[in-house]
């Protein structure tokens, strides 16, 4: 079985999920096959719950303060495996929980799965990616055709509902496109994480 907990740079990870919606470009999970101190982060099935909460068990967190859902797949298409995780970590362990997410969530899942996750996640990082739709859309693949307004309805809900949302975006884009990016995140009073690309 995959690893479902990975540690990298003094962080700890939740590889719930290989499922995604989108097919980006610059997708980690195209260059290699893991990440930190992961021997593998595809799953030969998906984990189950039962899978998911033994390997938090197993999981010494000493030291961490704060657990990532974050893996090679998108974790809100396992919504029901993420709450019910990201609950079990916080009524056990005491710790932050944080969703790395594409932001399509409610588009996935034909409603607004926002109030859900608030009630056990305590920030969220979305990935944004792009300035325009036709340029997310090149760059994300997603399987959905109005991704790009849904992603930042998805964005500005959350701002209302998280203690910390930020939109996020690679420094490979040009000077012009990150400016853009800024403009969307400034407008929305959104904090814009600008990564650097590795
Ligand atoms: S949303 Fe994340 S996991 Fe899915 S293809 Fe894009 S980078 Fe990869």
């Amino acid at each position: 079985m995959a690893d479902i907990l990975y540690t990298y740079k003094n962080q700890v990870y939740a590889n719930i999920t290989n499922r995604c919606d989108c097919s980006c470009t610059f997708c980690v999970r195209s260059l290699k096959d893991s990440v930190g101190d992961s021997e593998t982060l595809w799953h030969k099935t998906e984990p189950t719950l039962e899978e998911i909460l033994a390997a938090i068990d197993a999981f010494d967190f000493t030291g961490y303060d704060e657990l990532v859902f974050c893996g090679y797949g998108e974790p809100t298409c396992a919504l029901d495996n993420l709450l019910a995780s990201a609950a079990y970590v916080k009524e056990k362990y005491h710790i932050s929980i944080r969703l790395n997410t594409n932001g399509l969530g409610n588009l996935y899942h034909k409603r607004n799965i926002i109030p859900e996750l608030a009630q056990v996640i305590d920030s969220i990082s979305i990935s944004l990616n792009a300035p325009t739709a036709e340029k997310y859309q090149a760059v994300t693949r997603p399987q959905f055709e109005n991704a790009y307004p849904a992603l930042l309805e998805f964005a500005s809900l959350a701002n209302a509902s998280f203690k910390h949302t930020q939109l996020s975006i690679v420094d490979v884009l040009p000077a012009d496109e990150i400016s853009a990016c800024q403009k969307i995140a400034d407008e929305r009073g959104i904090y814009l994480k600008i990564r650097k690309y590795s």
